[in-house]
């Protein structure tokens, strides 16, 4: 995944945030930090599924598997 810095367009370094565990219903909370060292901005993101546009093969095989 790439994401770009709000400030100067820099393709920003992101990690999980292991101090924030994701909650249930909410985003992922992810940290960022731009490389550019003229800018060196750092923020955090949250990554969420909107939609499923391909379901998983392990949840179609669980399902044809009950009967
Ligand atoms: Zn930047």
């Amino acid at each position: 995944m790439r994401v770009r810095c709000p400030h100067c367009d820099e393709g920003l370094k992101t990690q999980p945030d292991k101090l924030d565990p994701a909650p249930l219903d909410g985003p992922m909370p992810v940290l960022a930090q731009c490389p550019n060292p003229f800018c060196g901005w750092g923020g955090k993101l949250g990554v969420q599924v909107t939609r499923t546009t391909k379901p998983s093969r392990s949840a179609a095989a669980t399902e044809t598997a009950t009967p």
